[in-house]
Order: C-alpha cells, then structure tokens, then sequence
C-alpha cells in the first residue's frame, strides 16, 4: 500500500517561508506584486484566477486582478501588457490562458517582460529551463518535482516516465526530471504499446487528461505515482488520470486528486513571483 503524498500540506510548508520572506522583503521596503490577467468569462479560468488573488493575499503579497470583456481587442490586450511590464509595483504577470480565439496566444505571452514572466512560458525562459540556467519554472512541473522533494524521493538514476508531451506540463516536466538525474522516458497519444513503458518506471508523472486511465496493472510494485490530470469521472467527480484504488496498492507513493499536485501549482506562481521582486531587489 502506497503512503499517499499529501500536496495540501506540503504546499501549506512551502507558502509559509514564502510568507516569511516576504514580510522579510516588506521591512526591506519592497512588497511582491502579481497581476492577474483575464479576458473573457470561462468559469473555470475566473475560478482559477479568484483563488490565485486569495493566495496572493495570504502571503503578503500586492495584486491587481484585471478581469476584461471577452470582446477585449489584441491591442487593448498588449497595451495592459506592456504598462503591466514597467509598472514598478508589478513584478509577475500572469495571463491566465485559454484566451478567446480572436486572441494570438502566442503574441500576447512574448509580449510579456520575461522577467515578469511568472508561468515560465516566455519562449526566452522555456530557452533557459532548457539550459538548466533559469529563474523561473513553470508551475505545475516545479511542483511536482517539490512534492518529490518534500517527500523525500530521489530522482537521480531512477527510470522516469512522463505520459503527456504538453508545453505547459509533459515537456518541462521530463526537462526537470532529467535535471534532476532521472533517466526520462516521454509517452504520448502516438506512443506503442504504452502500459508496457509505465510498468518500467520507478517514478511516473501522469497528464493526459483521460479520467483514470493509468490502472494497477500498468505499474511497476513500488513506483511512484505522480498524477497531475483534473478530470471529471462518470459522476462529474473531480479525479485524476490515475485510477487511484488500483495503483494506490501497488505503488511505494502516490498524490491523490485533488489534494495532490493541484496545490503545488498556485504555490509555485507565488514562488515565481517572490523570486522575481527578490531580483529586482538586487537590481536596486
Ligand atoms: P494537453 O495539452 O491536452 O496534453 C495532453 C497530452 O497527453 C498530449 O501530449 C497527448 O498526446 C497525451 N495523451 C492524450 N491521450 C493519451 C493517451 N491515450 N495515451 C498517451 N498519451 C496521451 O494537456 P495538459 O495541459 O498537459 O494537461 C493534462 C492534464 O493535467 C489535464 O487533466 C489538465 O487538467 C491537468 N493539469 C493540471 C494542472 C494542475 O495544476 N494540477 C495543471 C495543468 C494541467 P499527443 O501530444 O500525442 O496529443
């Protein structure tokens, strides 16, 4: 039986430092700030945006939340941007994705100062992460790899495998993986014969966004079990792209979903931010 990484707590850890330094940064006169961008009213994206500015709050830190008309212009959406980008107080920008269509999600990211580029998204800092010689990471890999971390499991030559090629998560996510010494192998919606490559690893990271695709029978005894996916199962309840029961068995660990990698997310961005006002600060 697996022992189950608890993300809520260790995410509780990590943004207690992150409010202590923070009240640290504030004697030093300086108050990390994070604006929020979003353009249009897809529900999950204002619920993901609302508990970012409460988060923000709760570590001291400054935030502006701007919620814009989804008929917002490209321009319009650039010109916050770039006032965003020498606003003094601002030192993150996060644009909370999707944009509507009409939006080059693209452009609008390179807009953004990379320095205030806190998602890590920024062609310039995925460049660095790709050096290994960065300042930010992006939030959802570089939570996982704390949960790892906190948890206590080595990395260096063990057999990863990441299923899911995303930008935002399976990329970067073997990228830190191997970082960290691990030997990385990446599966995707092409990859043959996939439950045979799950059972070889020690430690799997799973996003895919397929309610509990990844069953008992396709890990290894003993692997840890990283399950990023926030799917809806049969009954709309919130579940992972790990079948949870079975794997819990066999597995040495495994984060449940939600209260797993979900957490660590949010307290990644505020970990971005902090170390972008702590640069700033050098800059002074
Ligand atoms: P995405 O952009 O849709 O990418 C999904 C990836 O999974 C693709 O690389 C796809 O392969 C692969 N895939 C799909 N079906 C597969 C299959 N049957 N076998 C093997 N690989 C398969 O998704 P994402 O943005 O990375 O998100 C993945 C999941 O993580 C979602 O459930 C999302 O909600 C969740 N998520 C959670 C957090 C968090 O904070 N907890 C953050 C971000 C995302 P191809 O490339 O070949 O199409």
């Amino acid at each position: 039986m697996a022992e189950i990484i608890n993300g809520k707590e260790i995410a509780a850890q990590v943004r207690a430092g992150i409010k202590e330094e923070t009240e640290r940064l504030i004697q030093a006169g300086l108050q990390p700030g994070l604006a929020v961008v979003i353009v249009g009213e897809d529900s999950a994206s204002q619920v993901y945006v609302r508990n970012k500015i409460k988060a923000c709050a709760e570590v001291g830190f400054y935030s502006e939340n701007y919620a814009l008309p989804e008929q917002t212009t490209e321009k319009e959406l650039l010109e916050l941007i770039a006032r965003l980008n020498q606003d003094p107080k601002i030192h993150g920008i996060l644009v909370q994705l999707p944009l509507p269509s009409h939006l080059d999600e693209n452009k609008v990211i390179l807009a953004i100062d990379p320095k205030k580029d806190v998602d890590a998204f920024h062609t310039e800092n995925v460049g660095k992460i790709m050096l290994g010689n960065y300042e930010f990471l992006p939030c959802t890999p570089a939570g996982v790899m704390k949960l790892l971390e906190y948890s206590g499991i080595e990395v260096a030559g063990k057999d990863c495998v990441v299923v899911g090629r995303s930008n935002i998560v399976g990329k970067p996510q073997a990228m830190l993986l191997m970082q960290a010494n691990g030997t990385v192998q990446i599966c995707h919606s092409r990859t043959r014969d996939l439950a045979k490559k799950t059972a070889a690893a020690d430690i799997l990271v799973v996003a895919i966004g397929k309610a509990k695709f990844i069953t008992g029978d396709m890990i290894k005894e003993g692997a840890v079990v990283i399950d990023v996916g926030m799917d809806r199962d049969e009954n709309g309840k919130l579940c992972g792209d790990v079948d949870f029961d079975s794997c819990f068995e066999k597995a040495s660990y495994i984060t449940p979903v939600p209260g797993g990698v979900g957490p660590m997310t949010i307290t990644m961005l505020l970990q971005n931010t902090l170390i972008a006002a702590k640069s700033k600060m050098k800059d002074k």
